[in-house]
């Protein structure tokens, strides 16, 4: 005898055929529906309610669940009880069976209600098994997990695309990145890392960035160079298609995403070479500037052709990366990005260390050394040499389900429209 038990979901249809009624719910978080029989020579009277349940109403079933269930949309349950707990007072603004894909402008307007359908359940589903990964990664590395405050008293690199705030009287900024703080703890931690969010008053509207981001960062002292940063960056993104591949196989069929990990040692293109590669694929970018869209784009494709997803280019112009890259030469830095099909994921690279070297740095990017005061404090205790990365969270699982808009998968985004919901 199969045991009696008590479910409770959300209907998402509901067809009555002959003297069955079936009504589909959402009723558990493994994206799934479980589809609920109803017989009307069995129980008129439920029968009756079934068919009449409104669409979107939240309910609660008693019965049990077959041994043997035909139901394609989803697992069968065989209810004695179904109470209505409440109903829809209003036109549901999402089809409640998903039939109509709706804008993503009402998707992200009614993300809760989107989040009953298991496509859009599957996003965020496999979006927390990637921090998940990420974290794990990092414990398995010796890694201490911190977190940074995200009301500062000054900006991590300065510039207009901080966003200020009123502070008790005096002026504050909401953390553009963990930057500064990851650098400081290396006087006294050798492996740090944080998945937290930051904020960029940046007035862009592009379909990779966001005024709100989430970032995974970490920061690694004891360093020799830059290149033992980007190994662990390598590692720990082949690291998250594996633990995809074994924990998110529901999420990604729902999704209909076929993961395919990275060719791995992921190649190593210098700035130089990536200027070359974009110039001979019709890009217009020159030498000396940073890489745009179109030549991201450009280098992805020649990328694919040779067989590689994921790529770094390193050994950026000093000239436009931030002041805390330590310069190679006079020119040049050990800076890197990560890029993945034609997208930047990540940037990271060695840092200058060294009081004196970063104090000038400072000066040569225009800035006040003073307004570094409190960083600056701690490269005078034997601050080791140190690198880190900092990547971004929902570029990663953007490109991951394959979405072409990183809206898609935050849950309320913040861009120039958007502060609600
Ligand atoms: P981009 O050049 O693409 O604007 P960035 O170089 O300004 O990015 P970084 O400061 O290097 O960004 O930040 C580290 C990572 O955080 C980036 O590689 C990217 O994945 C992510 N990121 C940065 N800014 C945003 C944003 N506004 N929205 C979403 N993700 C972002
Ligand atoms: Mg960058």
């Amino acid at each position: 005898m199969a045991l009696k038990t008590t479910i409770y979901g959300w209907v998402a249809n509901v067809k009555v055929l002959k003297k069955i009624a079936f009504v589909e719910a959402i009723t558990n978080n493994d994206l799934t529906y479980t589809v609920i029989v109803v017989k009307k020579e069995q129980n008129p009277e439920l029968w009756e309610t079934a068919r009449e349940i409104e669409l979107g109403s939240a309910i609660k079933a008693s019965g049990t669940y077959p041994e043997k269930s035909i139901s394609k949309r989803g697992r069968e349950f065989h209810a004695d009880d179904i109470v209505v707990l409440n109903s829809p007072i209003d036109v549901m603004p999402l089809d409640p069976t998903g039939k109509t894909p709706a804008q993503i402008d009402t998707n992200l307007n009614y993300r809760y209600l989107a989040l009953r359908f298991p496509e859009q359940r599957a996003i965020f589903s496999l979006r927390a098994k990637v921090v998940n990964a990420c974290r794990e990664f990092f414990i398995k590395n010796g890694f201490l997990e911190v977190h940074t405050p995200k009301i500062c008293g000054a900006g991590a690199e300065g510039g207009a695309t901080v966003f200020t705030l009123d502070y008790f009287g005096r002026t504050a900024f909401l953390a553009q990145s963990p930057q500064l703080y990851k650098q400081m703890l290396m006087a006294g931690v050798s492996r740090v890392y944080e998945i937290g969010p930051y904020f960029r008053a940046e007035k862009f509207s592009t379909a990779r960035h966001l005024n709100e981001s989430w970032g995974v960062d970490a920061e690694i002292a004891f360093i020799e160079d830059a290149e033992d940063v980007m190994n662990v960056l390598e590692k720990l993104i082949l690291y998250v298609f594996d633990y995809l591949q074994e924990n998110a196989s529901k999420e990604l069929e729902t999704l209909g995403v076929s993961l395919k990990k990275p060719r791995s040692p992921f190649k190593r293109l210098s700035y130089s070479e990536a200027i070359e590669v974009a110039s001979s694929q019709g890009s217009r970018v020159k030498y000396g500037e940073d890489l745009d869209t179109e030549s991201e784009f450009a280098i992805g494709k020649a990328m694919e052709e040779e067989g590689y997803d994921a790529y770094f280019i390193y050994e950026y112009p000093w000239e436009i990366k931030p002041f805390y890259i330590m310069r190679k030469g006079n020119e040049l830095s050990f800076a890197f990005d990560l890029d993945y099909r034609g997208l930047e994921l990540a940037s990271g690279g060695q840092r200058e260390h060294r009081y004196h070297e970063l104090i000038k740095n400072i000066k040569d990017k225009g800035l006040n050394p003073e307004s570094f005061a409190f960083y600056l404090e701690a490269f005078k205790y034997g601050m080791p040499p140190h690198g880190g990365f900092g990547l971004g969270l929902d570029r990663l699982v953007m490109k991951i389900v394959n979405k072409k808009n990183i809206r898609e998968v935050v849950l309320f985004p913040r861009d120039r429209q958007r502060l609600v919901p």
